[in-house]
């Protein structure tokens, strides 16, 4: 069986500090988790580099697993050898003329990192020794400096690794490393994107869904749990809780003024994902909210929710434009499942007319209107869970 080599190279995490071993752990950890289910596959950790041997035939699927890690910003199929400069010179040649027959290559450069300072010989000697060995034998071949069809570099360490081609990862930090967040996932567009940025940030999600069943539909969740099931492409699992808040907005529709129906349940949502952040050791809490795009999204309603709640609340979103978000949201591949046309909980009692600037006076006095406590515990004792692991619902 054919083995490869990625070589997979992060970014921020080099940068921090003391706590570097701590991160770099963690970033191990979270390439083996993405790797696992690959046959024979092998991870390795030396000197401040990860590297990932596997089959060759898996070679496409592992880098594309390793990819979606959070903390990888690049990773390159490598080729390792001794360092041996005749060792060197020769299988530099043979990768030359393997990408000359397969993709047609007509030019090459041969570029040097010599990380390793104990090698003879220096950068610019080594580049001149392997671009001469090649140049001559393959005489199809040219060296272009300028715009190559092939750059080879090879980085000297304690092994020499060669390598031609990079694909892009997605950046951040290690998955896990910033604590815990509750992500307040509707089935919109915008509160997934906003738990994968602040993921790609480090931090866990563990999600909250409000519904009003049988008001809103089955299907409704089914969505929702899609999303979820999109999600732990970048996080592995994650737990939804699922919480109907229909006794919630029917007693604030009979008892509290019609115009803040919007305001008060988003109070309620907040009051509720806060709780469940105490249950489970969660941080702070995310929302997809975006200032101004709609009438609960002013300043003024966004300081409503804020004082409400006294944990910090998250919003990645807040200052990008819809299409920026669209974008993530097709990246991401939540995009399609977002925009199928199911009710939302918001929907439900939806007044002709809704504050656009709630003051926190007015509310607090709205809120002692409703049995604030009791809504709010009989809410959380018919909660429910939905766990998902690498795209498969667990449990329901
Ligand atoms: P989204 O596309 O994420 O639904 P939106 O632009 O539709 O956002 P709103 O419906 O006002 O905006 O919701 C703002 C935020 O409040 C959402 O991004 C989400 O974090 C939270 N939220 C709204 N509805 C729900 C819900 N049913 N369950 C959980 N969170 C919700
Ligand atoms: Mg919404």
């Amino acid at each position: 069986m054919m083995r490869d080599l990625i070589l997979v190279r992060y970014g921020e995490i080099a940068l921090k500090g003391k706590n570097i071993r701590v991160f770099q752990k963690k970033f191990y950890k979270n390439i083996k988790k993405a790797v696992v289910q690959f046959n024979d596959v092998k991870v390795i950790d030396q000197f401040g580099r990860v590297y990932v041997e596997c089959d060759s035939e898996d070679l496409e699927l592992v880098i594309q697993a390793v990819t979606n890690v959070f903390g990888v910003v690049s990773v390159s199929p490598a080729i390792r050898v001794e360092n041996d400069i005749e060792i060197m010179e020769e299988r530099a040649r043979q990768e030359v003329e393997r990408l000359r027959l397969e993709e047609g290559a007509k030019t090459f450069k041969i570029e040097t990192k010599r990380s390793n300072k104990g090698f003879p010989m220096t950068s610019p000697e080594i580049n001149k020794r392997v671009g001469g060995y090649i140049n001559q034998s393959i005489p199809e071949m040219a060296v272009d400096v300028h715009n190559p069809d092939i750059l080879l570099t090879l980085e000297i360490r304690n092994w020499t690794y060669m390598f031609s081609k990079r694909y892009a990862g997605l950046g951040g930090m290690p998955y896990g490393s910033a604590g815990k967040g509750i992500l307040l996932l509707s089935g919109g567009i915008d509160s997934p994107v906003a738990g994968y940025l602040m993921a790609r940030r480090g931090m866990e999600l563990e999600a909250v869904h409000f519904h009003s069943y049988p008001f809103t539909s089955e299907r409704a969740l089914e969505k929702v749990i899609d999303l979820g099931r999109r999600l732990t492409h970048y996080t592995r699992t994650l737990k939804i809780h699922s919480i109907n808040i229909l006794e919630i907005q029917k007693s604030i529709n009979e008892n509290c003024p019609s115009e803040e129906m919007t305001i008060l349940s988003r109070v309620f949502m907040m009051q509720l994902a806060q709780r469940v952040a105490e249950e489970v050791g969660g941080k702070c809490l995310i929302t997809g909210e975006n200032l101004g795009q709609v009438a609960s999204q002013t300043m003024e309603g966004l300081t409503v929710t804020n004082t409400n709640v006294d944990i910090p609340v998250l919003r990645p979103l807040i200052a990008y434009d819809k299409v920026e978000i669209i974008d993530v949201a097709k990246k991401i591949d939540t995009f399609e499942t977002s925009i199928l046309p199911y009710e939302d909980c918001c929907t439900v009692f939806l007044p002709d007319r809704v504050v656009t600037k709630p003051r926190v006076d007015k509310i607090s006095a709205s809120l002692e209107l409703v049995d604030r406590e009791g809504l709010i515990e009989e809410a959380l004792a018919r909660k429910e869970m939905i766990i998902i692991s690498e795209g498969e619902v667990l449990t329901r």
